[in-house]
């Protein structure tokens, strides 16, 4: 784990959705460096042990919430247990999400139902839940994970994929209006691709997942894949005192692909 002198998120609690792995685990990671006490969230406890047990392990604070972010009764319980075993909350990030594959003319009604409640519907649960814990504290800040998908679109296999990302960047842009007077900021990082399982899910749904991971890798102007670290960097600016005066941003950090 890298760690942070400067302990940039030192005294903060983070709660972070789909800690456990990909990008999530590397947010949850990087925050446990810099300092923060690190609420790690995800449906798969497991996972979310593994990521805490980590992050204790090199030395920071963590804990592990098991909760599925599309069920508003548990998203409820699992803030009020952040808000009481870490004594607030200052920081989310609404991260947890899926790649349901298919076009308009392919997908079910319940693939489309699936892929809007897990990547939109899950930011407005639990930014709903923990909205009036930021409010009463004087401020926070909200994060979400969008994409480069949904600022471009992509052929065949990706509708409801970009439909729900471009969704999270507008609702990112709406509490950030509505959070202002509160001191509540709000803020939408857009990765590329990065390595791990959700690239793997797509790689291996295509007739050569060798080519196909070679294909995604030249979509991206600097030519390569991104880790899942490169992407948590930005999460630590977002989160932090630097960025006191950045709200309702929309951070690339795709190798270029959005401009391409
Ligand atoms: P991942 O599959 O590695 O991890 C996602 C995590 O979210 C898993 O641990 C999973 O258990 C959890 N999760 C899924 N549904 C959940 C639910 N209903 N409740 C709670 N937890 C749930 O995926 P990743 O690549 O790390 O993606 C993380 C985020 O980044 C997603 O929002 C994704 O859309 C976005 N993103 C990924 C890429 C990429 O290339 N991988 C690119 C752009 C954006």
């Amino acid at each position: 784990m890298t760690s942070d002198q400067n302990q940039r998120l030192a005294g903060r609690v983070a709660l972070v959705t789909g800690a456990g792995s990909g990008i999530g685990r590397a947010i949850a990671t990087r925050y446990g460096a810099a300092g923060a006490h690190v609420f790690a969230l995800d449906r798969d406890l497991d996972a979310a042990e593994r990521a805490a047990a980590a992050i204790v392990a090199a030395g920071g604070r963590a804990a592990a919430v098991a909760c599925d972010v599309t069920d508003a009764a548990a998203v409820a319980a699992a803030v009020t247990r952040v808000r009481e075993q870490g004594g607030g909350i200052d920081l989310v990030v609404n991260n947890a999400g899926i790649s349901v594959l298919g076009a308009v003319h392919t997908l079910s009604e319940q693939e489309w139902d699936r892929q809007l409640d897990v990547n939109v519907k899950s930011v407005f649960l639990v930014s709903r839940a923990v909205w009036p814990h930021l409010v009463e504290r004087g401020g926070g800040v909200l994060l979400n994970t969008g994409s480069v998908l949904g600022l471009r679109a992509e052929r065949d296999d990706a509708a409801a994929y970009c439909a729900s990302k471009a969704a999270v960047l507008m609702l990112t842009r709406c509490m950030a209006l509505d959070g202002a007077a509160h001191g509540i900021r709000s803020n939408a990082v857009c990765p590329g691709y990065v390595t791990g399982p959700m690239l793997d899910h797509y790689t291996s749904a295509q007739p050569d997942a060798a080519a196909a991971r070679a294909a995604v890798a030249a979509q991206h102007p600097l030519g390569w894949l991104g880790d899942p670290a490169d992407v948590a960097e930005a999460f630590l600016y977002l989160a932090s005192d630097a960025a006191r005066w950045v709200t309702g941003a929309v951070l690339s950090v795709d190798g270029g692909m959005a401009v391409a």
